[in-house]
């Protein structure tokens, strides 16, 4: 059957009042913007605490509810058949022709369930129910009512036109990006950030980025992956500026100077305080990481107390107590993981001490930061003034 209209449903906790009203305008907002990647002509529109879509002309239906998969804040996608109101019997008809091409098999069990929002309707929603549930009977022979748990729930909303429809597509669920400020996120080329970026925009969080690069020590190839693990999550969380910050020479004072196993902890503290900079223009009220407690020595809870110590925005870690495997899962429902294990390097193991500090101490941490006293602001500084933004669509 061709659809030319889905009805759009969205979870609707939390959005009482005024809240309402910025979240249907979001989720709008998303919708449009992820179906600009489908060939084809789409009307979004708001009705009654309704959103439908529209299709104008014809459309890729796989590719479309593809698209409106990646749309937060959805929680399922509706192929409906609508139909302007011409009497009982030929809603009847509508009906009975649209099951007859969904199931063709025509033994299925099956329940109406009629809403009536336009109260002129001659019928109320209990008639509706019983009496399309017998012309159904008398086209389907095979067919049985079962109100508790039937295989097809045919839905029938009466409105101004008439909406028909018994197939629920799974929605992203979550809340539509823009409703939830904004934060940065640390992407790095690995599997844990852009899970980590992921789940936070699907609280409808806008999302920046900022990457660390490590020239010539990293390659082109390197940061090309993480551009890509950027455009990867963007399908989600819309478009997002991504920093790509030269962190070679910060990298090469820290080594020359501070104890070797204590590197990726104070490296990790100036990848937060650049990436908080970042955040501040930006207006992003948070930074977000791919750590999980225990995974690898900087991410023991004593490595990341001693990162924590110097942020002064709230650090998101969705993915802090998610085993591998777990985020793994993530990763591959977001279609990220194979490009995440291309095996390219990242910035810090050309850096990495055979043995890095497990359990750091913040204060020996901080003395031996002391040891950057002369040159560090300079670079930090240089670093911030020569990152080149990437606008990611
Ligand atoms: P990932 O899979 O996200 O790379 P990881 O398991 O490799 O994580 P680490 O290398 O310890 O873990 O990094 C922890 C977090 O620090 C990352 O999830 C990411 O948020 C941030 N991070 C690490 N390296 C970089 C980098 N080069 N640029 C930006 N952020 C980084
Ligand atoms: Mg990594």
């Amino acid at each position: 059957m061709v659809f030319k209209t889905f009805l759009i449903k969205y979870g609707e906790i939390g959005i009482k009042g005024k809240n309402r009203y910025l979240f249907e305008e979001a989720l709008v907002d998303q919708i449009r913007h992820a179906l600009k990647r489908v060939d084809g002509n789409f009307w979004v529109r708001r009705e009654q605490g309704r959103v439908y879509v529209d299709c104008q002309d014809e459309y890729d239906f796989d590719e479309t509810v593809d698209a409106l998969q990646k749309v937060f804040g959805i929680v399922g996608i509706c192929p409906v058949v609508v139909t302007e109101d011409k009497g009982f019997d030929e809603l009847a008809k509508t009906c009975v022709d649209y099951l007859r091409e969904e199931y063709p098999e025509g033994n299925a069990t099956f329940k109406v369930d009629a809403r009536r929002a336009r109260k002129n309707y001659p019928k109320t929603s209990m008639e509706i129910n019983c009496d399309l549930g017998e012309k159904i009977l008398d086209a389907f022979p095979e067919m049985r009512v079962d109100v508790h748990n039937p295989r097809i729930m045919l839905s029938v909303e009466i409105r101004e036109k008439i909406y028909i429809y018994s197939k629920i597509i799974p929605g992203a669920g979550g809340m539509p990006v823009g409703t939830n400020g904004k934060a940065m996120l640390l992407l790095s080329g690995g599997i844990d950030s852009p899970v980590a970026g992921y789940m936070i925009a699907k609280r409808g969080v806008t999302i920046d980025a900022v990457y660390f690069h490590a020239p010539p020590y990293t390659s082109e190839r390197a940061k090309q992956k993480v551009v890509d693990l950027a455009k990867i999550v963007s399908r989600y969380s819309g478009p997002m500026n991504l920093h790509v910050v030269n962190f070679t020479d910060i990298q090469l004072y820290i080594y020359e100077k501070c104890p070797h196993d204590e590197l990726t902890i104070i490296m990790r503290r100036y990848m937060m305080r650049i990436a908080e900079h970042f955040a501040n223009i930006s207006g992003s009220l948070g930074l977000i990481t791919g750590e999980s407690i225990g995974q690898v020595a900087s991410q023991t809870m004593q490595s990341l107390a001693a990162t924590n110590d110097v942020c002064t925005m709230p650090v998101y870690r969705p993915l802090i107590g998610f085993d591998k495997q777990e985020i793994v899962d993530v990763s591959l429902k977001i279609d990220a993981y194979e490009t995440s294990i291309l095996p390219f390097e990242d910035c810090c193991t050309i850096f990495v001490a055979k043995h890095p500090v497990t359990k750091p101490n913040i204060n020996v941490i901080r003395r031996s930061e002391t040891k950057l006293e002369e040159k560090i602001d300079e670079l930090v500084k240089t670093a911030i003034e020569t990152a080149e933004t990437i606008v990611i669509e």
